[in-house]
C-alpha cells in the first residue's frame, strides 16, 4: 500500500486497475469465489475457510514486483474454481472473459489422472506458463507452504509434508525466473518450511 501504484505498459480504458469498472469485475471475482468455494476449508488443523487461501494468492499477485493486470489478480481469486469446485470453464468465459479463463485453466490440474501423475505434470508443464500463470502459481505454492508450517494438514506424517515441500519447489524451480519479489517470498516460506519438516538434497528423483 505504500508504494506508488505501477503503471501497465500499456493502459486501456478498460483495463487500468483504478477504474470503478475493474474493481467491480475484481470484487466479484472475490464474491464469486467464496460462494463457488463456500463448502471448503483448508485442510490444516485450523480448517480455514478456503476463501482465505485464494485472497492470499490474489494478495501475493497484486505485489508482484511486475505485477500483471487487474485481471491477473481476478484469475488469482479464481484459480481453484475448476479444480475444486463445480465451476467450469464455460461459467468463466461468461462471467469473467476468456483470457481469466485460460489463466484459470492453466493452473488447473486434470482431476481425471492420478494425484502422482498430476504432481508430476505440474513440474513438466511449468516451464511452458506464460509470465502471468507462472505469478499465480508461485503465489499459489507461497500460500501452501506458508500453510503448511502455520496450520499442518490434519494427519499428514512427517515424510508426507517433507515430500510436498520438496514437490513445491521442483515446480517453482521449473517456472524459472518470474518475479523477483513473489521468488523471494517463496524462498522464505520454503526456508521456514524446510527447516520443519527436514531437508531432502538434491533427490529430485522422488518427486512423482
Ligand atoms: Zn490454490
Amino acid at each position: 500500500m505504500s508504494s506508488p501504484p505501477t503503471t501497465p505498459a500499456q493502459p486501456s480504458a478498460t483495463s487500468h486497475p483504478t477504474t470503478p469498472h475493474a474493481i467491480a469485475r475484481l470484487t466479484h471475482a472475490a464474491h464469486f469465489a467464496g460462494r463457488a468455494h463456500k463448502a471448503q476449508q483448508r485442510k490444516g488443523i485450523d480448517a480455514e475457510p478456503y476463501v482465505n487461501h485464494l485472497l492470499e494468492v490474489a494478495e501475493l499477485v497484486a505485489h508482484a514486483e511486475v505485477p500483471g493486470d487487474f485481471e491477473v489478480v481476478i484469475a488469482a481469486l479464481l484459480h481453484d474454481t475448476v479444480e475444486d469446485t463445480d465451476v467450469t470453464e464455460a461459467q468463466l468465459v461468461a462471467e469473467f472473459g476468456r483470457r481469466v479463463a485460460d489463466l484459470v485453466m492453466a493452473v488447473t490440474d486434470d482431476k481425471s489422472l492420478s494425484k502422482d501423475r498430476r504432481k508430476w505434470l505440474q513440474i513438466e508443464h511449468a516451464p511452458h506458463l506464460d509470465h502471468d500463470a507462472k505469478l499465480i502459481k508461485l503465489a499459489d505454492k507461497t500460500s501452501n507452504l506458508r500453510a503448511l508450517v502455520r496450520t499442518p494438514p490434519v494427519g499428514w506424517t512427517q515424510e508426507r509434508l517433507l515430500h510436498y515441500v520438496v514437490w513445491a519447489k521442483a515446480v517453482v524451480d521449473a517456472c524459472g525466473p518470474v518475479d523477483p519479489l513473489l521468488e523471494r517470498l517463496f524462498r522464505e516460506a520454503h526456508a521456514v518450511a524446510e527447516a520443519a519438516y527436514g531437508r531432502v538434497d538434491g533427490e529430485r528423483e522422488d518427486i512423482p
